[in-house]
């Protein structure tokens, strides 16, 4: 028998990668050993490698649990493209298809075999692998054991079986949720108390956080993509179905290719949209957050919250699609008043005992102080992750266009006067038509042009109070009422009589919204994907290179990605090999990939010098 290949060869022969990243060499090592894991790591880091390489290199064939089949198929078919032998076993499949499998199971002839939580659970399949030698099990996705998540799978509780039937075979679960609770419940449940845990920090440097309070959300929406993201694929979140469909009709109309994707779509017309958003390039989907778990497209260049996320943990994960490649992305969280109080009803009409809402209340807490706070993006939602960052990240709005705090005192107190005259009913809209004096229908109706606040707030524009409004509830002196129509009340007591008594300061961010106009402003954008490469000439070979792979791809009906990533397409923009062995230094373009592709892009190559 000829010696087992080491991790680092593989890499760089079928992977096409110089070296590993972070602790990828580390739990490479342990798991080839024999030992169990738990890896803990955010989208993008690099979990895939950590069971792929030791199931090539430890004897057998590595068993991979996945929950979901779309995940499956491109993670097959990327295989298949390094040249590993790789097959999934799912519902998707005919008998026939799945009985070939299994017989090339049976012959050895399998290297990484998918499996769906339910169909391997099945005696036969759980016979078939007592029969047959097993490299590892690895359990993608893990986090889904967990009853307190929003992805639960009922059959991942059953999960521990692997460890009662094989005792003896090393088992890796893999996780992008960071928080304690939840990876205590993976090591419970899947039974890997003897397992090491691997936590790579959450951080994703790449992505630049950008938070602005709504002014008029759809220019600032298209702004931000016709600005920094023409032609880019992105994911634009929102609440409900009716404003993904309203939403992603107005983008088309304005000459960006936006798809809608929500549950009230056909399951045929969501596979369309969701098949068009992996195998073009540039479509932008316009989603409820039915859309994105299990999506692995690695050139997502940026997602937008168009409305509210329920809490930092959601926004995090919706966030971290963007930019799994390591490519420059953006996340852009666009924030109002009404967003709040709308999920806040949700929250009271939703399912679940008095504790859990209490707890989902205490999220959106923690969301909003985050929209409003002034301190860096970055260094807030790894706080809240438990992870420290020493220094402003220098790469989200906070931090690059920072605001400056003015004393808001006097502010506050006619807004907050405001709110008690009117009886504590009415939303920030109507209150701000009170404090500039405006002369609306509902002013007159309720006679509010007779109270004392009436036009007292000439200084400000009525974008300026809206903002005012909004950093009130940041700092706890208003809250917006359950019902849904966005009505202020007053916050606690003790929080709100000294700042009417003039006992207490309140700071308030000088003028976010012009921040967020130059945030947006083409004058301070780079476009983000392409940012490293700075000569026309590249980025024009680039998307010759784009077009080329795009052709590729559509010949064998599989994304893009699957084919080069952007980063090897970069990076043979930028060095433009002239040789097969040049061409092999590029990440990404292993022996089986330089052999399948390397000349067509050669030509291309050469034919992009003249
Ligand atoms: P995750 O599953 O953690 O979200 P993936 O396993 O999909 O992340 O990897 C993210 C990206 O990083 C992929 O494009 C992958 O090819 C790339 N990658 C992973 N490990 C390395 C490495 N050691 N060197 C270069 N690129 C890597
Ligand atoms: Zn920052």
């Amino acid at each position: 028998m000829s010696a087992a290949p080491l991790p680092l060869d593989i890499l760089r022969t079928v992977f096409g990668f110089p070296s590993f990243r972070g602790q990828q060499a580390e739990i490479i090592e342990h798991v080839v050993g024999g030992g169990d894991a738990l890896v803990l790591m955010p989208t993008g880091g690099g979990k895939s490698l950590c069971y792929q390489i030791p199931a090539l290199c430890r004897p057998g064939m590595g068993v991979v649990v996945s929950p979901l089949i779309a995940l499956m198929r491109d993670q097959v078919e990327a295989l298949r493209q390094l040249g590993v032998r790789a097959a999934a076993l799912n519902s998707a499949l005919g008998t026939g298809e799945a009985g070939q499998i299994l017989r090339a199971v049976r012959a050895g002839e399998i290297d990484l075999l998918y499996v769906a939580p339910e169909r391997l659970l099945l005696d036969g399949t759980l016979s078939l692998l007592g029969e047959s030698p097993v490299a590892l099990f690895a359990i993608d996705e893990a986090h889904c054991v967990s009853q307190w998540g929003h992805d639960f799978r009922p059959e991942y509780l059953q999960l521990a079986i692997l460890h009662e039937r094989f005792p003896a075979i090393p088992r890796v679960a893999l996780t992008a949720t960071a928080d304690a609770p939840t990876r205590a419940e993976i090591v419970r449940q899947l039974k890997l108390d003897d397992g090491r845990i691997f936590v790579t920090s959450f951080d994703r440097p790449n992505i630049r956080y950008h938070v602005a309070a709504k002014s008029k959300p759809r220019e600032q929406l298209l702004r931000f993509i016709k600005d920094g993201h023409a032609g880019e694929a992105g994911i634009v979140y929102c609440l409900s179905r009716a404003k993904v469909e309203e939403t992603a009709a107005w983008l088309a109309g304005h000459g960006i290719g936006a798809l809608p994707y929500h549950a009230g779509l056909t399951a045929s017309v969501r596979a369309a949209h969701q098949d068009r958003f992996l195998k073009d390039d540039g479509v932008v989907m316009v989603a409820t957050i039915a859309f994105g778990m299990g999506i692995d497209k690695p050139d997502v260049r940026f997602v937008v919250h168009f409305d509210m996320p329920k809490s930092i943990e959601s926004y995090y994960q919706e966030t971290g699609r963007a930019g799994r490649d390591g490519l420059p992305s953006e996340a852009l969280l666009l924030y109002g008043i009404e967003d709040a109080a709308k999920l806040r009803s949700m929250i009271e009409g939703g399912e679940g005992d008095e504790a859990r809402k209490r707890l989902e209340h205490r999220k959106l807490d923690a969301l909003t102080g985050f929209c409003a706070s002034a301190r860096c993006r970055r260094q807030v939602l790894l706080e809240y992750f438990g992870e420290t960052l020493g220094e402003p990240c220098g790469n989200c709005d906070a931090c690059l266009y920072p605001a400056e705090t003015i004393d808001g005192t006097v502010a506050a107190q006619k807004a907050l006067s405001s709110v008690i005259r009117t009886g504590q009913r009415f939303g920030a809209a109507h209150l701000t038509d009170i404090l500039v004096g405006a002369n609306t229908e509902r002013i007159r109706q309720f006679g509010h042009d007779r109270l004392p606040t009436y036009g007292v707030g000439k200084e400000f524009s009525r974008d300026r109070w809206r903002d005012v409004f909004r950093q009130l509830v940041a700092h706890g002196l208003l809250t917006v009422d359950l019902d849904g129509h966005g009505g202020l009340r007053l916050g606690p007591k003790e929080v709100v009589r000294p700042v009417l008594r003039g006992e207490r300061t309140v700071p308030l961010r000088e003028d976010p919204l012009g921040k967020a106009k130059g945030a947006s402003a083409k004058a301070d954008r780079k476009r983000p994907a392409s940012a490293s490469l700075d000569r026309p000439e590249d980025e024009r070979l680039f998307q010759s290179l784009r077009a080329l792979r795009l052709r590729l791809a559509k010949e064998q009906n599989v994304p893009p990605y699957v084919i080069l990533h952007d980063t090897a397409l970069i990076a043979l923009a930028k060095t433009r090999p002239a040789s097969l062995g040049e061409m092999g230094a590029i990440p990404g373009l292993g022996a089986a990939k330089l052999e399948r592709y390397g000349k067509v892009f050669l030509v291309a190559l050469s034919e992009g010098e003249e």
